[in-house]
């Protein structure tokens, strides 16, 4: 095995917990230990800028057989490193085509952050406030108002609208009292950072919703059409519930669960102060919803936003030493649960399209929780192709999995995130209201089929969000 696939192993092998970095390079066949160690320590460090340079540039949307760790050895070589050591041979070559897109990435990165060196780049994450600044998201709730009129609002107070965004580019530079529409979805208001709108007279009528941008993808990819059944299968405190209500236009139903007592008296509050009419609250294990209830046999969408650790937080990951990375018992348990959950989703006779979200950036969560309901539900649901302009992707570990997508302050400016949106297999996709390449069909008459009904017994993990 060459060194940078020898490196490229040992950075997918301490992500999967087997070990640590010193541990798997001396249990490396490689033979250079002290080379293979030095490499992975520079590429571990430079982690998150190589994630956002990579996927600004698309390197592994053109390159689709590039795994993702050994891009990132290649490419820290390329930018950072001191070239490809015994010429490079075919790496070199393959690099070589993304070269001028990559190295115009790494120097708009250090633009924005004020920086010239590459190292300074490392610095700003130890900055509390600084590296996971991301603007602040505001949606307008269309049950109770329009985005023009609350653009109105914010220029008659003397904020500056700048327009729609066209680009990341344009959140990335926000400055003072200026504002914009977000690029991609048409009622989400974008404001720098600093911004506070807790004591806003619109936030406090239920006119605003302060949600990140990551957080509403989940509802705008379900796209549930008005008259449609919900379930919303872990719902509190709302956020998401009250979005799928706006799209609904309080037209049709959502059953949403959720088996914290405390959580659903708040989120009763928020849907009341948002206007939102449709829902049924229920205090519930979700694995206790029976899917051969007549209540849901209409039912064709399902939200699952399970517990999970939080790991893409921001206010977690600022907070929790090692960036709130979760012991593996912990994984298991709610890993263990997820999986229980989504299966359990994926058996309700009706059911069309299953958006999979947490805001957890670990793979057990993710994508192995999605590979798993995959198999199980082979030939009967399938991964819609979402977003296919999207630049953070889920993790290469299954095919298909970069349908997947992922969030960061870095790639997305935004929380860390994962989705996963699951369609029945008979559906034929056409075009989505927000992304062509995503919409669900028109779902009434899409035929039932019969599926297998997998155990979903077991008990949950408390809420950790
Ligand atoms: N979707 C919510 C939103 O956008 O506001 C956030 C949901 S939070 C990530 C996960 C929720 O799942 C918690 O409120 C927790 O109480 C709930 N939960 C955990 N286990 C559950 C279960 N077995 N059945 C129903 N809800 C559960």
């Amino acid at each position: 095995m060459g060194l940078y696939a020898a490196a490229a192993a040992v950075l997918a092998g301490a992500e999967g917990r087997q070990g640590s970095l010193k541990g798997l390079v001396y249990s490396s066949s490689f033979q250079n230990v002290k080379q293979l160690y030095a490499l992975v320590c520079e590429t571990q460090r430079y982690s998150a800028v190589l994630d956002a340079v990579i996927a600004n540039a698309g390197l592994l949307r053109a390159e689709k057989k590039l795994r993702p760790h050994l891009a990132k050895v290649l490419v820290y070589e390329l930018l950072l490193g001191k070239g490809f050591r015994g010429g490079g041979g075919r790496w070199k070559a393959l690099l070589g085509r993304h070269q001028a897109r990559l190295k115009a990435e790494l120097a708009r990165l250090k633009v924005h952050r004020g920086v010239s060196r590459n190292e300074d780049l490392l610095e700003e994450r130890s900055r509390p406030g600084q590296a996971y600044q991301v603007p602040r998201f505001v949606r307008v709730n269309t049950l109770k108002t329009c985005p023009e009129d609350a653009i109105d609002y914010f220029k008659r107070q003397g904020f500056s609208y700048q327009g729609r965004a066209s680009s990341l580019e344009d959140l990335r530079t926000l400055k003072g009292q200026h504002f914009l529409l977000d690029p991609l979805l048409s009622e989400l208001l974008v404001f720098p950072a600093q911004t506070d709108l807790h004591d806003h007279p619109l936030y406090r009528a239920g006119h605003l919703i302060l949600q990140d941008k990551a957080s509403c993808l989940p509802a705008m990819l379900l796209s549930p059409p008005p008259g449609s059944h919900v379930i919303d299968a872990c719902a509190a405190p709302g956020n998401k519930t009250s979005y799928i209500a706006a799209l609904l236009k309080n037209q049709g139903k959502i059953f949403a669960f959720d088996q914290d007592a405390k959580r659903l008296a708040a989120m009763a509050t928020l849907l009341a102060r948002a206007g939102v009419s449709c829902c049924e609250l229920a205090e519930k294990d979700f694995l206790t919803v029976s899917p051969s209830d007549q209540r849901y046999s209409q039912v064709q969408y399902i939200l699952l936003d399970p517990s999970c650790s939080g790991s893409g937080m921001l206010s977690r990951q600022l907070e929790e030493h090692g960036g709130g990375t979760p012991s593996k018992e912990r994984l298991q348990a709610l890993a263990g649960f997820q999986q229980r959950a989504l299966c359990h989703a994926l058996t309700f006779p009706s059911l069309q399209r299953l958006v999979y979200s947490t805001c957890s950036l670990c793979q057990e969560e993710n994508e192995d929780v999605v590979q798993v309901a995959l198999q199980q539900n082979s030939g009967v649901f399938r991964l819609a192709p979402v977003l296919p302009t999207w630049p953070h992707r889920g993790l290469s570990t299954f095919p298909g999995s970069e349908h997947c997508l992922r969030a960061s302050p870095e790639t997305t400016l935004t929380g860390g995130f994962f989705i996963a949106v699951f369609e029945r297999a008979e559906v034929v996709p056409g075009p989505a209201p927000q992304d062509k390449a995503v919409a669900p069909e028109p779902l009434s008459k899409a035929p039932k089929r019969k599926r297998r009904r997998k155990a979903a017994a077991g008990a949950s993990v408390e809420p950790s969000t």
